[in-house]
């Protein structure tokens, strides 16, 4: 399609700009390492200014969800409740949780505790107990534009060497998103994360990663963390996705319930920590949408 636009029609991205001015230049410098050989990312992935303020109003949203419920995270609460309070809040700000009814998901969160790696069903059997570390990840449409991110919160007196778990998954993140600007590769975060896990004596989970995400709940590319530097797709402006690494204390092998077939679990049983933070690919490096 490119190919056939002329310099001075009006860009392919909606903007009302010449071509020229838009993205010509962002195109011409995708398609050199297209010839080269390299992943590069359809233009239907790259987000246009609407599209991305629209992603940005939804992710205040769900940062604004995450901010409420914590103070809510203590001991004896059932996830049932934290999920109920998670569907009212996502409701009053005029949001619909992105998670209730996505293939079947019957709740409007998922709460992973401890050894449950990510995709903890909310119920009012399970209770959040004091000494326990909690992934809540909450996911919300707005006005049709999603966002994603999720969180880690300690429940009174956390082991000291769960806690350390939980602050090296943060840092992952962190550095994984340090790797996001133009020009650079998914696998750049994927080894940036990586590298920090295993130095810290973890290890990182493989068959779940991060995604795209902004018109779709889960849109190209997917985002492992354990991939090389210098690999994956070629990171270009108007990228939208999640940097979301699963670390965990012992092993990375990870097993899917039997019975629920969405509550994923360490196999040996050790404990896991998860932030996912929503990341945009700027001109000029990146813009952390959700946290
Ligand atoms: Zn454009």
């Amino acid at each position: 399609m490119s190919d056939k636009l002329g310099r001075n029609d009006l860009c392919w991205c909606g903007s009302g700009r010449k071509y020229k001015k838009c993205h010509a230049l962002i195109d011409e410098q995708t398609e050199t390492y297209r010839l080269k050989g390299y992943e590069v990312p359809h233009r239907k992935l790259l987000k246009t200014k609407q599209q991305i303020e629209g992603i940005r109003e939804s992710s205040k949203l769900n940062i604004a969800v995450l901010d409420f419920i914590g103070e809510y995270v203590t001991d004896g609460v059932t996830t049932e409740e934290l999920d109920r309070l998670i569907f009212e809040k996502t409701k009053e700000l005029g949001g619909v949780p992105a998670d209730l009814n996505y293939e079947g998901y019957p709740k409007s969160v998922c709460i992973s505790i401890d050894d449950v790696v990510c995709h903890g069903i909310p119920s009012d059997r399970v209770f959040i107990r004091n000494g326990t570390i909690v992934n809540i990840d909450v996911s919300t449409i707005y006005n049709g534009f999603f966002s994603d991110s999720s969180r880690m919160f300690c429940v009174g007196d956390v082991p000291s060497e769960k806690r350390r778990l939980v602050d090296v998954a943060k840092e992952c993140v962190g550095l994984g998103i340090e790797q996001v600007k133009p020009w650079g590769f998914l696998g750049d975060i994927g080894q940036a994360v990586n590298d920090h896990a295993t130095n810290n004596g973890y290890s990182v989970v493989r068959e779940i990663g991060g995604h795209g995400v902004g018109l779709e709940f889960h849109e190209e590319p997917w985002v492992g963390y354990v991939t090389k530097k210098g690999t994956g797709m070629l990171l270009v402006p108007g990228l939208v996705f999640t940097i979301e690494p699963m670390i965990n204390m012992g092993k990375p092998n990870i097993k899917t319930d039997k019975s629920d077939h969405w509550t994923v679990r360490t196999v040996d049983g050790k404990p896991s920590a998860q932030w996912e933070n929503t990341v945009l690919v700027t001109e000029t490096g990146h813009e952390v949408l959700t946290y």
